[in-house]
Parts: structure tokens; C-alpha cells; sequence
């Protein structure tokens, strides 16, 4: 067998490329803390390069027929950032702020968050550069099939496999495995996870990511001696990840003060009654103007007197000029990269504990596994078996970290990232350099 040995001072190639310093932004952040943890691990330079870059990226243009017939160009990306511990897997995202390093970002954290968790794949990610918003769903169903249709040679249930993230939901991933599944000639289920359950899709799936940022914040609210029937929260984001998170802090005895969504936020000191808010946000599509709540903006809501912060919409929301003003003791990352690498050292040195995104909303990913073993199989688990594997892995990975944490006397964030980096480096140790 080929070793490949990246031991500090082992002799490697000299000629790599120093990756360009970027502007500032999420692929600078992710950068950063692979840097941090590559650092610890003792590995050398030529390694960092390899897990910096993506393997392998596509940018593809996306013709796009109008209701009215106008014909407009969008532009999409499919980054597999790394594919050393099996396919790719990472979401697809309909947003207007999609770039290139956005999704190189987003995909090497799906590589950690795979790693961390155990599943066996490698990390990608996927983006349109649009705004869903303004598009009827006819629109969207053929910007979904043509930009499925462009990047068909890289996805597969053996090459890559996407999901839902911002924008997207079952009904894009029916329309991906449709369009893929017409191609080939035959049902693809294991194409995409977080498929319709009519369509292959897990019970559970659905709800997966909220409850897995819900058994950290419990587990790190605990460990910050604050029990969760005592504690309060407040959640930044109310789509499919934030949502779910406060209905089962609630549910767990948390009271959630305070919620954001993109148009505002709501605030009531004695707690939301999440069931009403719930109802309200179906009626009018907003968490603003819910009735038995005050107004708050957003960077009130960042800034409340609570026990637990969960930001579950975007990147950089807790960035270098408003970290200093959180309050809360407990930040758990609902969304992927929330919290810039300068926030990361406020928070710190304020003794906040940050629970890294690629372990509080993991419970996704793994669910997707789960789909993707179930629709390989076609064989279907039920509910109260997807969610007691989830919780396996969830408290597993929690252990993990915190453990890895304390041996190294380093935040969670690095700790975290230290396990996964090393999952892929001995990866591709045991396969090898080829040629
Ligand atoms: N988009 C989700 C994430 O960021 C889920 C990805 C997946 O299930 O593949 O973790």
C-alpha cells in the first residue's frame, strides 16, 4: 500500500500553489479554521493545500423560459469539495447572494459535517443564483430540471447526492430525481435525499435538522449547568431549520423569548406561544405582526439577556462589530457558518459556548444517510427508528467533541473540526496518492 506521509517535515512536493487570500466571506472563515485544526493535527502544508481546494467544481448556465416568454440566463454551481470517504453529498441552494466561494465554503463544511457524524460520504454543495421568490413555480421547476440536466454527469447516488438547503424543499428534490431518473431510463431513488415520503423520502427527514440542533442545545445548556426547563432562548431565523428548533425547545421546556424572520422579529418576555406563531406565520407568511408580541429587530434579538442563541438562517450574522453584544451563554449554529472567525474569538473570550454548525445541524445529513440507505434498499424504517438513530449519532458525536475539546483545551468549533479533518486525512492516507 501507497502512504502518503503528511507529518510535519515529511517530504512532500514543494510546488503547490499558495491558495490566493480571498476577501473576507464564509470560504475565508472555513479556510481558517481547517487552517486551525490542520495546525494541531501537526500536518504539513501540501495537506492543508489538498483540503483547501475542492476536488472538483461545475459552473454551468441556466437558460430559463419565462411565464411571460422572455428568456432569462441564471448561473448554478455544483462544488464536490471532497470525495475521500465516499460520494459527495451536500444541498442545493436558490438564493440571490450564491457565489462561487460561497459554495466552496458551504461544501467543505458538508465534508466535516460528514466526517464528524460518521456518514460515509464526502462533502458538496450546490447554488443558483436566484431569488425564489420572484419566480412562479413552474419557473422554478424548470430552472430545478435544467440546471439538474447540466450537472447530471457529476451526481448519482454513487457520485453525489443532493439535498435541500435555503430556497429549495421536496418538491425541488422530486423534480431533480424525476429529471435524473427520465435520463437514465429507470427510478433513481437514491439520487437525492429530502425527497417527498410519498417519493422515497424518510420519515423524519424533514424535521431532521431542527431536532438534531435541539439535542445539542439541550446537551450544551446542560453542560453549561442550566437546565433547559430553566432556561430561555432566542432563534434567528424562522424557515425549516429555525421553525423546527424553537417548536421542540419549547416542547422541551425552553422558553423561546424571541424569533427573527427576514422581513423582523417578535419579542415576549413571558415567552411566544409558539402553536399561535406557528399559525400566524402559515396565514401570513411572516413571523411580523403576530399578535401578544413586540416588535424586535434583529440586532436586539442577537443581543437579548437569554440562555441560548440559536442563528438559523445565513453566514455572518455574528461577525467582529456585534459579538461583543451577545448575552446568551449558549450559541448552537441552526444555520452553516453563522458566525465569522473574528466573532468566534469575541465569543470566546467572553465565555460564550459555541456549538459549531457541523455538529448542531448535522441532523440532516444523517437523515439524508438514512433515506439514501433506505431507498438503496427499499426498505422503509419507521419514524421512532430514524429518530432514535439520529439521537445515537447526535449524542455520540456531542461526546466526541466535547472530549476532544477537553483534551485539547480548545473550543468546540476546533475541536470538532480536528476530528473530521483527520477522518478524511486517514482517508486518504489508506487510499493513497495516485498516480
Ligand atoms: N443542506 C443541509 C446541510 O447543510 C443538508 C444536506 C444533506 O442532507 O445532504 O447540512
Amino acid at each position: 500500500m501507497t502512504a502518503v506521509d503528511h507529518r510535519p517535515g515529511a517530504a512532500t512536493a514543494s510546488t503547490t500553489t499558495p491558495l490566493t487570500t480571498e476577501a473576507p466571506g464564509p470560504l475565508q472563515d472555513a479556510r481558517e479554521q481547517l487552517r486551525s485544526a490542520v495546525e494541531l493535527l501537526g500536518y504539513d502544508e501540501g495537506m492543508f493545500q489538498m483540503l483547501a481546494a475542492p476536488r472538483r467544481e461545475v459552473t454551468v448556465s441556466i437558460p430559463l423560459r419565462r411565464d411571460d416568454g422572455s428568456v432569462e440566463l441564471l448561473t448554478g454551481h455544483r462544488v464536490q469539495h471532497n470525495l475521500s470517504r465516499g460520494p459527495a453529498k451536500g444541498g442545493l441552494r436558490f438564493s440571490p447572494e450564491v457565489d462561487l466561494d460561497e459554495v466552496r465554503a458551504l461544501a467543505m463544511w458538508m465534508t466535516w459535517k460528514c466526517a464528524l457524524l460518521d456518514v460515509p460520504y464526502g462533502g458538496a454543495k450546490g447554488g443558483v443564483a436566484i431569488d425564489p421568490r420572484r419566480y412562479s413555480t413552474s419557473e422554478l421547476e424548470r430552472v430545478t430540471r435544467r440546471y439538474t440536466s447540466e450537472i447530471m454527469p457529476v451526481i448519482g447516488p454513487t457520485k453525489d447526492i443532493p439535498a435541500p438547503d435555503i430556497g429549495t424543499d421536496e418538491d425541488t428534490m422530486a423534480w431533480m430525481m424525476d429529471t435524473f431518473s427520465v435520463a437514465s431510463g429507470h427510478t433513481v431513488l437514491g439520487v437525492v435525499t429530502g425527497k417527498p415520503v410519498s417519493l422515497g423520502g424518510s420519515l423524519g427527514r424533514a424535521s431532521a435538522t431542527s431536532r438534531g440542533v435541539v439535542y445539542t442545545a439541550l446537551a450544551a445548556l446542560r453542560h453549561v449547568g442550566c437546565e433547559p426547563t430553566s432556561a430561555t432562548a432566542a432563534v434567528q431565523g424562522f424557515g425549516k431549520v429555525g421553525r423546527g428548533a424553537a417548536r421542540f425547545l419549547d416542547e422541551a421546556g425552553v422558553r423561546v423569548l424571541a424569533v427573527s424572520d427576514q422581513y423582523g422579529g417578535v419579542h415576549c418576555a413571558d415567552g411566544l406561544d409558539l402553536a399561535a406563531l406557528e399559525a400566524h406565520v402559515d396565514e401570513t407568511g411572516t413571523v411580523t405582526g403576530f399578535a401578544g408580541a413586540q416588535p424586535v429587530d434583529q440586532a436586539t434579538l442577537l443581543a437579548l439577556d437569554v440562555d441560548l442563541l440559536v442563528p438559523a438562517a445565513v453566514e455572518g450574522v455574528l461577525h467582529a462589530d456585534n459579538a461583543g453584544s451577545v448575552r446568551a451563554r449558549v450559541v448552537v449554529e441552526g444555520a452553516n457558518g453563522p458566525t465569522t472567525t473574528e466573532a468566534d474569538r469575541l465569543l470566546e473570550e467572553q465565555g460564550v459556548l459555541v456549538v459549531p454548525d457541523i455538529l448542531a445541524n448535522a441532523g440532516g445529513v444523517v437523515v439524508s444517510y438514512f433515506e439514501w440507505v433506505q431507498a438503496n434498499q427499499a426498505y422503509w424504517w419507521s419514524e421512532a427508528e430514524v429518530e432514535a438513530r439520529l439521537a445515537d449519532r447526535m449524542a455520540s458525536a456531542w461526546q466526541q467533541v466535547l472530549a476532544e475539546s477537553t483534551r485539547r483545551q480548545v473550543p468546540l468549533r476546533t475541536a470538532a473540526t480536528c476530528l473530521a479533518v483527520r477522518r478524511v486525512a486517514e482517508a486518504h492516507r489508506q487510499r493513497g496518492l495516485y498516480p
